[in-house]
């Protein structure tokens, strides 16, 4: 499972993460990867593969409680530190799952998640999606808390792009846009686009379990 290949910085890179410590996370890894290595200031580290905004992503899962997970709280901050990891190293959620996986001696469980589950066919959610296989059911929980992250950058940096300079040039407000192949009803029923006055009303993404929809610019182009 490249376990071997990775050894060199995924302790390290983990530790880092488990003591908040991003950037140096960052580095640890930026200097494995890049093939020129030497480089000490975050943000150039950033810039050599790993966007802001998936090191703002990173940070953000470090905050989470997981407390969604029966697991003690130690437990639960390493879920947190592989999922951020994950998150830094470009990984899908399939592979994110087995991190998880390695965590919980293959037996991955999210009661909240099972729950839903019953209620709502996977079918819709996930096109292989077996609910009875931990692999999936952490693959679904790693999804869902990347979207989380990654919408909640995405929202603080479209906020702060809410000046009025902008707003004269059709920047309406935020839109939420679907995840591609998403088939969703319950997103695909509910509003899509919120004023800058109607902010209050813009629901938490991810609505639900395997929802994949994100915040977006609402530019309408204005007719002369
Ligand atoms: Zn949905
Ligand atoms: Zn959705």
């Amino acid at each position: 499972m490249g376990d071997m290949r990775d050894a060199d910085f995924e302790q390290p890179a983990l530790q880092a993460l488990l003591q908040g410590h991003v950037t140096e996370a960052v580095r640890l890894i930026a200097h494995i990867e890049s093939p020129s290595p030497g480089v000490d200031r975050p943000g150039q580290a950033a810039s050599q593969g790993i966007p802001p905004s998936l090191v703002d992503a990173a940070s953000y899962l470090l905050t989470l409680l997981y407390d969604d997970l029966p697991y003690p709280a130690e437990l639960r901050r390493l879920v947190g530190a592989q999922l951020s990891l994950g998150v830094l190293l470009w990984e899908r959620p399939d592979a994110i799952a087995l991190r998880l996986l390695r965590l919980t001696d293959g037996q991955f469980t999210c009661p909240a998640l099972e729950m839903f589950l019953r209620h709502h066919p996977p079918g819709r959610l996930w096109f292989h999606f077996n609910p009875n296989r931990p692999q999936d059911r952490a693959a679904l929980y790693a999804q869902t808390r990347c979207v989380e992250a990654a919408a909640a950058v995405r929202l603080k940096s479209l906020l702060a792009a809410n000046a009025p300079t902008q707003r004269g040039r059709g920047y309406q407000g935020i839109e939420i846009l679907y995840g591609a192949g998403h088939q969703c009803e319950m997103c695909l029923e509910s509003k899509r686009q919120y004023r800058w006055e109607e902010l209050e009303n813009l629901p938490k993404l991810p609505r639900h379990w395997g929802c994949r929809c994100m915040y977006m610019a609402w530019i309408e182009i204005l007719g002369p």
